[in-house]
């Protein structure tokens, strides 16, 4: 009996014992701070204007002056941990010809922020916010465009996870940017995701943060809970064979960025549970887009994290008074409580992917006709164990979930393949998971 004992206790000790959740993350969540936020979305609208095309002289005034500053901040913060982020510009030439929105050849600059990876310093979590601001006329570059939602708030995030979760070290490299020419045609976006398929970067996706400051909506509601996460259903690279592969299996909502909007919005709902974060099952606001979206264009993951109810009277305007209505996008409307919660939850899912092992690349599925589902996967580097997802194929959150050790293939006894849906993710020995697989291979 006492042997008996011992080996039961012996058991218990080997198998990987995960605490609810992490308390490093809640510790990330407390030190974003509100002032700071407060303070650069300041700096950031004093510029005058950040439009694209504006002046790159003026030590005050322009983007220039801008992304001087915002590169300067990066380098402050890296110098407060020994070094710890390659600060550097990424920039594309942009010809007056590429666009209705470029009246003249213009650079377009990124300010670029990477936190190297110990143990895979080529896989990379992005962060983004934009640099540059418009009025009513897009091609209006002198006039003030303050541009304090859209986006000093997303950019003041970005400084603001750095400064943060520079105190840490992780597994995977986390990208921080201020990306450029957004609102001249998603430029910056395009140059930058070119730029990593060059470089070979392994991506795991882009949270591309465009207005994360305002609570108040121009339909009356006011929110400082609720907030948004695009994500197109399926890459718009998939290939005619996948395509056709998704009448027979399934997947037409489980694309990389749908499963990289279900972790944050997995992640967000464990650690941050005030918060009410809602999936919007489209690439971006109808007919509208973001900086994601050169991301996706290629093949990478990426989703956008935004406020939940906007006011278009305080996006793109001149600043003016008409009606009674005060337009512009000016510091009073912006709620730095709330950009505060947005860039946290940034922040956690940075660190979270950033700390766990990669997915699996490759997962399997078989049980066609059979009582039970069937998944084998490839074995990830780091890895303690696996997590077996599933869900009814109406659900949009994977709500069942099974943890298994070190292994590479399980039977879900008495699943059938058919009314469900299914994915594996890895698990690292802190706990964290990668992102969801959704099988990509059939056996039978
Ligand atoms: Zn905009």
């Amino acid at each position: 009996m006492k042997q008996l004992y011992i080996l039961t206790s012996v058991l218990f000790c080997i198998a990987p014992v995960f605490s609810q959740t992490d308390s490093r993350l809640h510790d990330i969540i407390n030190n974003v701070s509100v002032e700071r936020i407060k303070s650069d979305v300041t700096t950031l609208a004093n510029f005058g204007t950040r439009h694209t095309l504006s002046d790159t002289i003026s030590q005050t005034r322009g983007i220039g002056a801008a992304r001087r500053w915002i590169k300067s901040e990066f380098e402050k913060t890296s110098s407060q941990c020994n070094g710890c982020l390659e600060v550097f510009y990424q920039k594309n030439l942009v010809k007056e010809e590429e666009g209705s929105r470029i009246v003249k050849d213009v650079w377009v600059v990124n300010v670029v922020a990477i936190q190297r990876g110990t143990k895979f310093p080529n896989r990379f979590i992005i962060m983004s916010g934009d640099i540059d601001s418009r009025v009513s006329d897009p091609n209006n570059f002198t006039s003030d465009s303050p541009g304090a939602n859209d986006n000093a708030s997303g950019m003041a995030g970005t400084l603001e996870a750095a400064r943060v979760l520079s105190k840490y070290s992780f597994e995977s490299s986390i990208v921080y940017v201020g990306l450029s020419g957004e609102e001249q045609g998603l430029f910056g976006g395009r140059g930058l995701a070119a730029y990593a398929k060059e470089m070979g970067w392994d991506i795991v996706g882009i949270l591309n943060n465009d207005m994360i400051g305002n609570i108040t909506g121009v339909d009356g509601v006011v929110s400082n809970r609720d907030f948004r996460i695009f994500s197109e259903p399926v890459p718009p690279t998939e290939t005619e064979d996948e395509r056709r592969a998704r009448r027979f299996y399934g997947g037409e909502v489980d694309g990389i960025s749908r499963q990289l909007a279900r972790y944050v919005h997995k992640t967000t709902k464990q650690y941050m549970p005030e918060m009410n974060p809602m999936m919007i099952y489209r690439l971006d606001r109808f007919g509208r887009g973001g900086h994601h979206r050169p991301f996706n264009d290629v093949g990478f993951a990426g989703i956008r994290i935004m406020e939940a109810h906007e006011n278009y009277t305080q996006q793109h305007q001149d600043i003016r008074v008409e009606d009674g209505i005060a337009y512009g996008d000016v510091l009073e409307h912006v709620n730095f409580e709330y950009a505060k919660k947005l860039t946290a939850v940034n922040a956690i899912n940075l660190a979270s992917i950033a700390w766990a092992p990669p997915a699996p690349s490759t997962v399997e599925i078989g049980g066609i006709v059979e009582p039970s589902a069937k998944l084998k996967w490839n074995k990830v580097e780091g890895a303690v164990g696996y997590k077996i997802y599933w869900r009814d194929t109406t659900s949009p959150t994977w709500d069942n979930s099974r943890y298994v050790e070190d292994v590479s293939e399980y039977t879900l006894n008495g699943i059938v393949i058919d009314n469900f849906f299914f994915g594996v993710a890895s698990v690292g020995k802190d706990g964290h998971e990668s992102l969801v697989t959704f099988p990509n291979k059939i056996f039978r």
